[in-house]
């Protein structure tokens, strides 16, 4: 892929939608880095390993991580995420998973695996008509691809990014308090933007985006204008 179309922001802010339309709009490749960071934070927790930082370097160390696409043009946005063989796709919902992810996303050694499989990607298309990737996550524009084409950080209120969690949620049948979803993603918040490494923080250069009072075809509109200049 020679474009790379970098989105970070924190959890809730509507990445993924907004990403995935982009991706269909320009005919990209779309990847979602969380979904890496919430496989290693399920399979760890799954093997029982404890989640202090030395025990899940050294677990990592062990364990193969693997990123696959869809072949056909039509299906873009789809990937599975395996590990040590088994897809773990299905697996990564919700805020369970979400806040394991956060934890392990903490580790350096964590980072460093999940960061150089995502460069990766880069290079790794089968599908010659595909001339781009949209990449989503925390760290794309300051940390994995500090040179992408392209560059957005997507912010939200705190009350407006829980909200949409919440239907999110409760659309899935999953009974959830607003107060207990707006607790977890604060806290999620705060471990991202406070970590040693690559905290959540927007590139200088990324285009900032205020999502609070906008629709999701605003934004993906706002996003298209940036990119065709
Ligand atoms: O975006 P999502 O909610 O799936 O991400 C789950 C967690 O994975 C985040 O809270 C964050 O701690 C971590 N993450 C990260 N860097 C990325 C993507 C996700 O640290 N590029």
């Amino acid at each position: 892929a020679d474009v790379v179309i970098a989105i970070d922001g924190p959890s809730g802010v509507g990445k993924s939608t907004v990403a995935k339309r982009l991706a269909e709009r320009l005919g990209y490749r779309y990847v979602d880095s969380g979904a890496l960071y919430r496989a290693v934070g399920w399979a760890a927790q799954a093997a029982g390993v404890p989640f202090e930082a030395g025990a899940l370097a050294e677990w990592m160390t062990r364990v193969s991580l693997k990123l696959t696409f869809a072949k056909r043009h039509s299906e873009l946005w789809a990937s599975e995420v395996w590990i040590d063989g088994q897809c773990v796709t299905s697996k990564l919902q919700g805020e369970t998973v979400g806040a394991a992810a956060s934890a392990v996303a903490t580790v350096p050694a964590i980072r460093q695996v999940i960061t150089s499989l995502l460069r990766g990607v880069h290079g790794q298309q089968e599908d010659e008509s595909v001339a781009g990737v949209v990449m989503e996550g925390r760290d794309i524009g300051t940390d994995v691809f500090p040179d992408a084409t392209v560059k957005f950080f997507l912010d939200a209120s705190i009350e407006a990014r829980s909200q949409r969690r919440f239907q999110e949620m409760q659309r899935r049948g999953q009974s959830v308090t607003l107060s207990r979803v707006m607790e977890a993603v604060a806290a999620r918040d705060a471990r991202d933007r406070s970590r040693e490494v690559a905290p959540l923080v927007p590139s200088s250069d990324a285009h900032v985006i205020d999502s609070t009072n906008l629709t999701i075809d605003v934004v993906v509109e706002r996003m298209l204008s940036k990119i065709r200049l």
